[in-house]
């Protein structure tokens, strides 16, 4: 066991995994890592989907791509083509023993699994010190990806919460060239509500009941959209589960603290990992990933993730005020948002690498009065505040 090391990562998850499979790629030269997580085993919890922009991140890992994505209502229906950027599929499982191979390998860094943290890190010295259920670790420097914010009414503007099931077919239901993105259900309750569908094959797809709302909810609250938008698909085929997943994902959470200590950084889903406006997070992850161990090979101080542009702040926060202010009219934002003349305008603003003149697209494709609405209401100071820091 290394006690005593130059980097402690909290949790082995997608970001502290990412981030040691880049340290592992540097051999001898990477500085000592322990990785510390709480799970004893990794098992296919979760499907990451973005859209291949041309990063390369982890593309020997992508298991599908979709060369078109479509949104829907009841009474519309918009399909994007994607095939220069296609939307693509990273399973959960193909990630995590990816990770922990490379970590393997590695000389200078361990994995420790069914260990957790039981209190906070305090320093002693020049030394960062852990308490574990596994007795006491030191570090130079500590990268936090633990979550450090639990999801409950106002922690975010809005919560994306989603539950889905991985199914086998008896016969074809699904199209295996074209996404579903969001297929609404109408707006009730000031739940925007849809059907999110991965089809792998013509009879295996994965199929997840999402909702965004000022409330996290649990699978038992999406059951009965799920089983529904399930029945509409199969229409009375026989199908089996093959699996299942469940996630609640922050949309504009307040900018995340940062430490007074340049040897102690967060990163992750709640600590600016996830993409307001979409709540993904896995290609940002990588991002950071990338940007953290070259500055640790430098011997540099580890780096959190990088903020936003103040326009995409902006744009960002109004868009999720509109979305909380009037669900109602949710489906025909997206719809708006996806029928943009140019589909790299709008894959370029969800994956991070917007211009300024897609921002502006953006903005011509939706309509106005919305957002103007909602900017005077009492609002103006927290954009303001927004642009400074504060998302909410
Ligand atoms: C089901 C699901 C599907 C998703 N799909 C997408 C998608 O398609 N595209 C996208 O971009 N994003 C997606 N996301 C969002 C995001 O990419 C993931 O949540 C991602 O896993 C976030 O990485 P993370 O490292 O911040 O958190 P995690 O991967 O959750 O890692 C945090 C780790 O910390 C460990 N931990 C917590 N407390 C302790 C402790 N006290 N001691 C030790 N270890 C601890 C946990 O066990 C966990 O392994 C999805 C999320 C979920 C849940």
């Amino acid at each position: 066991m290394l006690t005593n090391t130059d980097i402690i990562i909290l949790g082995g998850g997608c970001a502290g995994l990412s981030l040691a499979m880049r340290l592992a790629s540097l051999g001898e030269s990477s500085p000592s890592v322990v990785v510390i997580e709480s799970r004893t085993n990794y098992t296919n919890d979760r499907t990451w989907c973005f859209w291949g922009t041309g990063t390369g991140q982890l593309s020997h890992l992508v298991r599908h791509r979709w060369a078109a994505v479509s949104i829907a209502t009841e009474e519309r229906r918009v399909t994007l083509d994607c095939s220069s950027t296609p939307y693509q599929m990273i399973p959960a499982e193909t990630f995590y023993t990816a990770a922990v191979e490379a970590i393997g390998a590695a000389p200078n860094i361990e994995l420790v699994m069914g260990e957790s943290l039981t209190s906070e890190p305090w320093k002693d010295g020049k030394l960062w010190q852990t308490r574990t259920t596994a007795g006491q670790r030191s570090a130079k420097m500590i990268i936090d990806t633990r979550p450090s914010r639990r999801p409950e009414r106002d922690e975010a503007i809005l919560w994306q919460s989603f539950s889905g099931q991985e199914i086998e077919c008896d016969a074809a239901c699904f199209n295996p060239d074209a996404v579903t993105l969001m297929e609404f259900s109408p707006v009730k309750n000031g739940r925007i509500t849809f059907l999110y569908v991965l089809a792998i094959t013509p009879t295996r797809a994965l199929v997840e009941a999402t909702v965004f709302a000022p409330d996290p909810l649990s699978p038992q609250d999406l059951a009965a959209e799920l089983n529904a938008g399930i029945d509409k698909l199969t229409n009375g085929v026989n199908f089996s589960i093959i699996r299942s997943e469940h996630g609640i994902l922050p949309m504009g959470l307040a900018a995340p603290i940062s430490s007074l200590d340049a040897t102690y950084v967060r990163a992750g889903l709640t600590a600016g990992g996830a993409r307001p406006a979409s709540g993904y997070a896995f290609q940002r992850i990588q991002l950071w990933a990338d940007d953290c161990a070259k500055a640790l090979a430098d011997g540099k101080p580890p780096l959190s993730h990088a903020r936003d542009s103040w326009h995409i702040r902006a744009m960002d926060w109004l868009f999720l005020r509109v979305l909380r202010a009037r669900p109602e009219i949710a489906p025909d934002l997206f719809l708006a948002l996806f029928s943009s003349k140019n589909p790299n305008t709008v894959i370029r603003f969800m994956s991070d690498c917007a211009k300024l003149t897609d921002c502006a697209a953006i903005i011509l494709a939706l309509p106005p009065w919305p957002f103007l609405r909602e900017i005077p209401s009492g609002l103006a100071t927290r954009f303001f505040a927004a642009l400074g820091g504060r998302s909410r």
